[in-house]
């Protein structure tokens, strides 16, 4: 018998972030490594500084690594960040403070790491100067792998193998995200989070399952635990799962072959601009199956927080043009969206008490210049291999309209392309749904990005899971939203598209057709379920009943309800 077998099974209740199945063994991620402090006797200082000079090494090994990966990807000057890094490790306020401090206070090592770690962290993060405060980071950075290495924690690689694992823990960036998406990260489980938050999309990006808002798991699960995580219709996760509950998995995963119709076009012959929202160009190649061969979304940020270091001009239109090729009928390219839970670890940004409404997005790309430029000339040349939009996020009030406008006709100037792409804008404040007017004075093209738009309509924060019952984008009030800003949008003859999570949701789609909406933009996860929709549903007649609803709402005000009973899915 195997150790988990002999373990409790427990099914856990969660939020589904992405759709999908796996059953692979735990890889439990602390981002804060804690450190006990234990004494030692004066004959063990010997064998800690052994254990403490192999960390130094192997973190040293891994630098070199990370070093060579970058000057490969960025070049020389990029690759120069990490020799900081080896020079921390030789700094004297480092390694000789720290085996002195060793020999003095007879502790374990890693409480002095742990010690030392925090203490220059704290004073570089309170100095004035933005390129020595930088350095914090690198602090965190190069201590947490030192750390890693002392307590053998060195990731999942090496703590469970090269078996496939569920990512769990408390918490992750999108950043980090990224880092374990390079392994063999089957699932992901979350103490936090909301199912529109950035990694919930970014697990839907990977094509893996994803489930937040587990309370305290993380504290619970060990590295190595089995867990099955079914979130293809409903939440099922379990925690060391018995012989039974793994054969029926086994099973249903093996009975999912039925193929149904596919189309983007209505049973009434309305045919629909169907499009796959993406983070990364490697997905490209899930949307061949599909025939897609539209990108309503290309979420530029990622590439910016894959890199060690701003992506270069070159780089990016690159990427891009792999995008706008891939994408023949149509790529929508998004400026970055930086800051909040997008950070980039080499541009330190100031706190900001509520950073979701702070410093971002457009508001950052148009602070800076030397960020925002060299984008929209790689974007720019990448639109003339093809068709291509851009969008700007998260556009609030209507003199960025103006300072985009401005800002566009120079950078067109400078480029001189043979073609100038239609520029738009992301329609995600609800202030926006007030300025259509203005929008109309600059384009005629705005993409509904209804995960930002729900969280500030109902002031209610994306990633926080003790709040996700709360904004529903089947409630009434979001619906009336909807619905006014569409009929608004067309009666200025702006086009109206739509990139949010409510395009992935079944429900939310109909709602969406039936106010006039004819592009969408979901995850591409979402893709299969809702071609295999739109060929059931007459375009005419999902118009007359989301209309009358909004117009006669039913009683309870359940929408939900109300639509399902009218399209049995
Ligand atoms: C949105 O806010 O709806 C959107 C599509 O953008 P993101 O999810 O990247 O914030
Ligand atoms: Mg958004």
């Amino acid at each position: 018998m195997t150790e988990t077998a002999e373990k409790q099974s427990v099914i856990l209740k969660g939020i589904i972030g992405s759709p999908g199945a796996c059953l692979a063994r735990a890889y439990v991620f602390r981002k804060r490594i804690e450190v006990k402090r234990v004494e030692i006797a004066p004959d063990q200082v010997d064998a800690e500084l052994e254990r403490y000079n192999a960390a130094v090494r192997m973190t040293a090994t891994d630098i070199q690594n990370l070093r060579r990966k970058a000057e490969e990807r960025h070049g020389e000057k990029y690759a120069a960040i990490f020799d900081s890094h080896l020079l921390m490790l030789e700094d004297p306020q480092f390694g000789p403070k720290l085996v002195a401090r060793l020999k003095k206070e007879l502790v374990n090592v890693e409480s002095i790491v742990r010690d030392t770690v925090d203490q220059l962290h704290k004073a570089f993060s309170a100095i004035e100067d933005p390129y020595l405060r930088e350095r914090a980071i690198d602090i965190k950075d190069v201590g947490g792998r030192l750390l890693r290495h002392l307590m053998g924690l060195q990731g999942p690689a090496a703590e469970i193998g090269d078996e496939p694992y569920v990512l769990v823990a408390q918490e992750v960036t999108p950043s980090e995200m990224l880092d374990f998406a390079k392994g063999g990260l089957q699932g992901i489980c979350l103490d936090t989070g909301g199912a529109t938050s950035h990694v919930a999309i970014l697990a839907g990006a990977l094509g893996i399952p994803s489930v937040f808002g587990l309370s305290n798991f993380s504290l619970v699960a060990r590295t190595g635990d089995q867990i099955l995580l079914d979130t293809r219709r409903e939440c099922r996760l379990v925690h060391n799962p018995d012989a039974d509950e793994i054969a029926r998995f086994n099973a249903s995963v093996e009975n999912t072959g039925s193929e149904k119709v596919l189309s983007d076009t209505t049973a009434d012959g309305w045919r629909l601009h169907i499009a796959a929202n993406i983070v990364r160009s490697e997905e490209l190649p899930l949307l061949e199956p599909l025939k897609i061969k539209r990108i309503g979304l290309f979420r530029s940020e990622f590439i910016f927080m894959e890199s060690v270091d701003l992506p270069s001009e070159k780089f990016q239109t690159e990427v891009y043009t792999r995008v706008v090729e891939a994408a023949p009928e149509m790529a929508v390219l998004r400026t970055i969206d930086i800051g909040s839970d997008k950070p980039l670890r080499y541009v330190p940004l100031a706190h900001e008490e509520n950073p979701a409404m702070g410093f971002r997005s457009v508001r950052f790309s148009l602070a800076r210049p030397d960020i925002f430029e060299p984008q929209l000339r790689a974007m720019i040349r990448a639109a003339q291999h093809g068709n291509c939009r851009i969008i700007f996020p998260m556009v609030s009030v209507p003199a960025e309209l103006a300072a985009l406008d401005e800002l566009y006709r120079r950078i067109v100037d400078e480029v001189k392309p043979a073609k100038v792409p239609e520029w738009g804008i992301m329609l995600e404040v609800p202030s926006a749904v007030f300025m259509l007017a203005d929008i109309a004075r600059y384009t005629r093209y705005i993409s509904l990005g209804t995960n930002d738009l729900l969280q500030f309509f109902f002031a209610v924060d994306r990633t926080n899971e003790k709040l996700a019952g709360l904004a529903d984008m089947m409630s009434l009030p979001f619906l009336r939203l909807m619905g006014q800003c569409v009929a608004e949008a067309q009666k200025h003859g702006i086009r109206v598209g739509i990139c949010g999570e409510m395009a992935s949701d079944p429900l939310g789609f109909i709602t969406l057709l039936g106010l006039g909406v004819d592009e969408f933009s979901m995850r591409p996860a979402a893709l299969k379920n809702i071609m295999a929709l739109i060929p059931q549903l007459n375009r005419v007649q999902v118009r007359g009943i989301v209309q009358s609803m909004l117009m006669n709402p039913p009683d309870d005000h359940d929408c939900r309800a109300f639509l399902q009973a009218n399209f049995p899915l």
